[in-house]
């Protein structure tokens, strides 16, 4: 099964990706998680990437599209793969087509989640990261997200871990409305990207503002 799953920052690309990843049993390929290892181990791409990503602008195409392409191709992705992050703008839609049809991979599904964008930004701005695993979900405006509150100190509702932190451009309205901008472009930003996949595979679009039971429930049962 490979999809790809679309959504403003803050729709809950990342809560959503890893159910259907799990169901399905193909790896949540995230462009911004590979991005952010790639800046805390200190490598070429990190540094390369940081300064775009502080700013909420994109890491240009030149990097990225290259980078998916060889991450697609490692062995946990024979079976399939959910890109979660990826592609961001009709350029990288473009390449990507291009690329499955020479390969002649098929593309299952593209989903779409759906948000109004202040709902969004509030939950990008209660987002909290687990030191042990960014995937685990603990969001302080989530009511199914709450991390554990214990004498006004937080800790992981996953895993228990205390001192959880925040991304930089998280906290920065600035680069949360500049994401956004690319997102809602439908020129050549991820609208355009989105509006390209309508015409070449099946849209799946999913109301990304009830809980996540909710979602989940009505994702799961678009994707047969
Ligand atoms: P995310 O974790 O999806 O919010 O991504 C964080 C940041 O990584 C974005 O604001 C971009 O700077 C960069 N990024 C993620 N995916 C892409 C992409 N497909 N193309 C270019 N930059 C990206």
């Amino acid at each position: 099964m490979n999809i790809i799953m679309f959504g403003p920052n803050g729709s809950g690309k990342g809560t959503f990706g890893a159910i259907v990843s799990e169901k399905f049993r193909i790896p949540q390929v995230e462009t911004g998680v590979i991005f952010r290892e790639n800046m805390a181990k200190g490598t070429e791409l990190g540094k390369k990437a940081k300064s775009f990503i502080d700013r909420g602008e994109l890491v240009p195409d030149d990097i990225t599209i290259p980078m998916i392409l060889k991450r697609l191709q490692e062995d946990d992705c024979k079976n399939g793969w959910l890109l979660d992050g990826f592609p961001r703008n009709i350029t990288q839609a473009e390449a990507f087509w291009y690329a499955l049809q020479k390969e002649k991979i098929k593309l299952d599904y593209v989903i779409e989640l759906e948000i109004d964008k202040e709902t969004a930004k509030r939950r990008i701005m209660g987002r909290r990261l687990c030191p042990n695993d960014n995937n685990h979900p603990n969001n302080i405006y989530v009511k199914e997200n709450l991390p554990v509150d214990k004498d006004g100190k937080l800790y992981c509702r996953v895993c228990g871990r205390e001192g959880l932190l925040t991304r930089a451009d998280d906290q920065d309205e600035a680069a949360i409305d500049k994401r956004h901008s690319i997102y809602f472009d439908t020129k050549k930003g991820t609208q355009a990207a989105i509006n390209y996949f309508k015409e070449r595979a099946k849209v799946i679009q999913v109301d990304s503002r009830p809980g996540v039971k909710i979602v989940s429930k009505n994702l799961l049962e678009l994707l047969t």
